[in-house]
């Protein structure tokens, strides 16, 4: 475990010396102090950035070069899978098995985005056709500068990998904050680019609390690019912080998204996908569909099923063998989560199945996977995202019921729906109002596919080509090609 920050190429102890406590959520022990970056350090990192875009060589190279060195940081993770994710799972406490899909997943975001960024050799400029023809036009993109990435716990070195891998593609330096409470492989990301020899100051690496690295590093002049995940109250702040001097900014906020279930779906199918759509990761996923919309004929029998399900998921240490379900990644998350069920009964909701601390698992931040039905539409757990373990059921009427209630929400992250119908899951894909819509499946994702939010979920897109959009300036060259004057103030 690394104990200094990643700066300009050089491992460096914080300005102000201080730590905060990295805690094994399974067993709530203290397992590591991470250094605690602040002002200055996020300062030197900008500092170190700026350099190394305006003078050195990575936003020079070609798109070739950049590839092999993104290769070569995947081919590392690949050889060190098995340890990254063991240390993901003490930080996150997902299940081991996940943690490993997760490194798997981020070594494949790095090869993906070496391929675009050999496929920018192939096309540096595109011409434009213009209606006028005495001029010539041609658009080139260019890396967009020094981006500042700002990231959740949830999936620690996925979602780094998710803008470093991209901003690398395009030639951008960075700094990187991770979420204080999963800091370690993000750390870790630090060793592996200096063992593949990314030149000093292209990437950097600054743990610390929110308000104390993660504000100084949003408000910073010498940022042209914010790139945040994390939730709407933070993302907003991101956005007033990035508005002061109009830095370009993307956002990968939070959702409370739908899952329609129409009556002729196969129940165990429905069921299966439900569960994986909000207990994979304790339900810690921004897209969790967490909402379920179930119609009326078929929801007695598929909730009866449903609770019968979950009530056998595996409990425990994510390192445990055959766990299915680990720990809340912190105190913090797991108050919030039993408060929100707490507010949901009070407001009516029927706690069908889950709810309890599980029996036997007396310390760790352990949470039943919980079904809660009966809520108001206006009810908070049918409107807010709550980030566990815990769905929400209702019944629908017909299909236009299912959709209002689907899109009555202030976010729009993703949305599924499930029929043996594939003509009316298409035509409810279209109405859903969300970024993202699974048909008879919810969660899988694809690095080769956009990822973001409508409405309050965000603005952007990553992921795919957008992912790499994110991260260039787009920049006409015009020519005059004609040998004659212009002939405006000049005449003759
Ligand atoms: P959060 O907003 O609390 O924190 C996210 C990051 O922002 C952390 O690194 C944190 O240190 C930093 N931060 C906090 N205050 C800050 C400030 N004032 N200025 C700058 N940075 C600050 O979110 P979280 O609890 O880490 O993550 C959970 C949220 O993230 C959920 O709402 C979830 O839906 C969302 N999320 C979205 C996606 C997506 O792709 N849309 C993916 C994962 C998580």
């Amino acid at each position: 475990m690394r104990e200094k920050l990643f700066i300009d190429g050089q491992w460096m102890a914080p300005a102000a010396g201080g730590t905060f406590p990295v805690i094994d959520p399974a067993t709530e022990e203290t397992i590591f102090h991470a250094p605690a970056g602040t002002a200055p350090d996020i300062d030197l990192a900008v500092h170190a950035a700026r350099r190394a875009f305006d003078h050195g060589p990575w936003p020079r190279l070609s798109g070739k070069e950049r590839a092999e060195c993104l290769r070569r940081i995947a081919t590392i993770i690949l050889a060190r899978k098995d340890e990254l994710a063991r240390m993901e799972v003490r930080d996150n406490g997902k299940p081991l098995p996940e943690a490993i899909w997760d490194m798997e997943d981020t070594a494949g975001c790095f090869q993906f985005y070496a391929g675009l960024a050999e496929e920018m050799d192939e096309t540096p400029e595109e011409m434009i056709a213009l209606a006028e023809p005495r001029f010539s036009a041609k658009v080139v993109r260019e890396p967009i500068g020094v981006a500042g990435a700002i990231i959740p716990w949830n999936y620690p070195l996925l979602m780094a990998s998710w803008k470093v891998a991209p901003a690398l593609a395009a030639g951008c330096t960075m700094v990187l904050k991770p979420s204080e409470l999963t800091p370690l492989t993000a750390l870790e990301l630090g060793a592996i680019v200096e063992e593949v020899g990314l030149p000093a100051g292209v990437l950097n690496i600054v743990t610390g609390l929110g308000a104390e690295a993660g504000r100084p590093l949003s408000e910073h002049p010498g940022i042209d690019k914010l790139a945040f995940t994390g939730s709407v109250p933070t993302g907003a702040k991101i956005m007033a912080a990035a508005a002061r001097d109009i830095k370009n900014v993307s956002l990968e906020l939070g959702g409370k998204s739908p899952f329609v279930v129409f009556a002729d779906s196969d129940i165990d199918r429905a069921v299966e996908w439900i569960m994986f759509g909000i207990f994979w990761n304790q339900g810690q996923v921004c897209s969790a569909t967490s909402r379920v919309l179930v119609e009326e004929s078929l929801y007695p029998a598929l909730l009866a099923r449903l609770v019968e399900e979950a009530a056998k998921i595996r409990i425990g240490n994510g390192l445990a063998d055959g766990t299915l379900l680990g720990p809340l990644v912190s105190k913090g998350q797991y108050d919030k989560v039993l408060a929100a069920i707490e507010r949901g009964k009070e407001e009516g909701a029927t706690v069908a199945g889950g709810g309890q601390r599980p029996a036997g698992l007396n310390t760790g931040y352990f949470l039943e996977p919980t079904i809660l039905t009966d809520m108001a539409e206006d009810s908070f757990v049918w409107k807010e995202e709550i980030f566990g373990p815990v769905v929400c059921v209702k019944p629908f009427r017909d299909e236009q019921d299912a959709i209002r209630m689907a899109n009555d929400s202030r976010f729009g992250l993703a949305a599924a729906v499930m029929s043996k119908d594939r003509a009316r899951c298409e035509r409810v894909a279209r109405a859903f109002r969300a970024g993202i819509v699974w048909i008879n499946c919810s969660q899988p994702t694809f690095t080769e596919a956009p990822w973001g939010g409508y409405k309050q979920s965000g603005i952007g897109r990553e992921l795919g080509r957008w992912g790499l959009s994110n991260y260039l300036e787009t920049k006409q060259i015009t020519a005059f090609e004609a040998d004659e004057p212009w002939g405006w103030y000049i005449k003759g």
